[in-house]
């Protein structure tokens, strides 16, 4: 980390906490002084499964000194799925809460346990208190060492641990503050999780890259959001966070006067939320595409359209194409619906002691295979059109959820939707929506039948319609469709 000017103001936190650089990049070396006398070397792992501080980034940060990497871990992780992220990450250095340091204690791991709460506590903070914050020997190493393992938030199989290079963290920093226009006059509104792609590396990274700061807040509160955003100048976010925000009253014009960028990512953003927020705040949500193993790749842009439904074009550096999901052969023709793959220096190196995996998902050209389907319009705008494993295969027809889903979602009285395929004995899969409705609302099955029958072809169309009050999400906002085929997985068999 660059400190420019130490006393400029790197975060503010809960209860008008301040950090500026310099404090922060003191804490930081005092840390890395912590780990390092816990034997952490450079090519180490160190895990972390803490909440949301200043302190935790400032962890993250003294591991990059170290040239040791970060292994971030989403707090709602059981004991056991910690165990399994031990086991399978080795790290030199495991920080847990400390409320959960003696139940990680009883996971046969051969890693140090440390501490780190939110107030300051923890044995981390002690041990860092009682450090030289003299500067470590910085690492030097090149950009193709590690710097974290992101593990997917996979929802099949056993999570795999991306790992991302220093390199790759550096250019879609660097990359992300030049065509966001960042600088440091922005103030940067973060309520996202810090163990997820989003919150740390798009986020916090990017912050870092441009020497602006952040008003950090510890999670997502519609009430604190509205009135922090006219003390900031850019907010990221997931597609919740503006849905929730357009159900609260203080959430205008005035309030969002000072804002210069709002972004939203990590899940689909629906054209029409995009449509509401354009109205009532006259700002465009600005969408971009990204995900654990390639950090970002597409953005609208900065200036000129951002088009509701689409994750814009390449961003500078990044390659992106379409193709055929069986053969790989490129599809060069616009608007053809494939297999999304990019390549670029924010594209990680592989999977964590997965070969095999690392093999079946990268191409010898360098591509990595996304696993969502999209197209590519004569724009070069990309348009994602679901997960591979999300695709209906439907009497031999590919029926893509989007395309039921939007027409589902026009609907007079509908919330949202999700579409999904569920075992059937004649068709492989039968087409099965998932609706919310309106409190006020009361279309009903047939009604949705009906409506959809005048708009799409007769293998599109959902065998049934479902209602719920709400679709079952993961903390990044998006929509488990896993469990939702769990759910109904029997729907057809009577
Ligand atoms: P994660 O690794 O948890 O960040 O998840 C990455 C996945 O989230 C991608 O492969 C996409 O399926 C999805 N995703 C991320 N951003 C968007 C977006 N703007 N629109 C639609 N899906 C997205």
């Amino acid at each position: 980390m660059l400190v420019r000017e130490p006393q400029r103001l790197f975060m503010r936190s809960g209860g008008g906490r301040d950090c500026s650089y310099g404090d922060f990049d003191q804490l930081a070396n005092c840390m890395a002084r912590a780990l390092a006398d816990h034997g952490v070397v450079t090519g180490d792992r160190v895990a972390a499964q803490v909440d949301k501080s200043p302190e935790a980034i400032a962890l993250y940060i003294a591991c990059l000194k170290l040239g040791a990497a970060f292994v971030p871990l989403n707090t709602a992780y059981t004991l056991a799925e910690l165990d399994y992220f031990l086991r399978d990450a080795d790290p030199r250095v495991a920080v847990v809460r400390p409320q959960t340091r003696q139940q990680a204690s009883s996971i046969g791991t051969s890693a140090q346990l440390l501490t780190l709460g939110t107030a300051s506590d923890g044995s981390l903070m002690e041990l860092a208190a009682r450090c030289s914050d003299a500067p470590v020997a910085r690492f030097e190493g090149n950009a193709n060492a590690l710097a974290a393992l992101l593990y997917t938030s996979g929802t099949t199989g056993r999570s795999k641990g991306a790992m991302l290079t220093r390199g790759n963290l550096a250019s879609n920093a660097v990359t992300l503050a030049s065509v966001w226009r960042f600088s440091e006059h922005d103030v940067l509104l973060h309520a996202l999780p810090i163990f997820h792609v989003h919150g740390l590396f798009v986020a916090v990274n990017t912050v870092l890259a441009s020497g602006s700061s952040m008003l950090f807040l510890s999670r997502f509160d519609a009430d604190d959001i509205v009135a922090q955003l006219p003390h900031a100048s850019v907010m990221m976010g997931v597609p919740t966070f503006y849905t929730r925000l357009l159900q609260h009253p203080g959430l205008n014009r005035e309030t969002t006067r000072s804002v210069r960028l709002f972004v939203s990512g990590s899940a689909p953003l629906l054209p029409e939320t995009h449509r509401e927020f354009s109205q009532r705040t006259g700002h465009a949500i600005l969408e971009r595409y990204g995900m654990s193993e390639t950090l970002m790749n597409t953005s609208n842009p900065y200036e000129g359209d951002r088009i509701p439904g689409s994750v814009g074009p390449a961003l500078p550096g990044v390659d992106v194409r379409i193709a055929d999901p069986e053969s790989g052969a490129v599809q060069t023709q616009p608007d053809t619906i494939g297999m999304i793959e990019v390549r670029g220096p924010n594209v990680c190196s592989g999977y964590w002691r997965m070969p095999e995996k690392t093999a079946a998902e990268l191409r010898s050209d360098g591509y990595f295979i996304t696993g969502d389907l999209g197209r590519i319009d004569a724009r070069g705008y990309v348009h994602i059109v679901g997960r591979g494993k999300d695709l209906v295969i439907t009497g031999g027809y590919n029926v893509y959820p989007i395309e039921v889903e939007a027409e589902i979602d026009a609907l007079p009285g509908v919330i949202e939707s999700a579409v999904i395929g569920v075992p059937h004995a004649d068709f492989g899969e039968g087409v099965t929506a998932v609706v919310v409705r309106r409190t006020d609302s009361t279309i009903d099955e047939t009604d949705v039948r009906r409506a959809l029958e005048q708009r799409l072809a007769n293998f599109k169309l959902p065998k049934r319609v479902l209602f719920v009050d709400e679709l079952p999400r993961n903390t990044m906002g998006k929509v488990q469709k896993n469990l939702l085929r769990e759910t109904y997985r029997d729907l057809y068999r009577a």
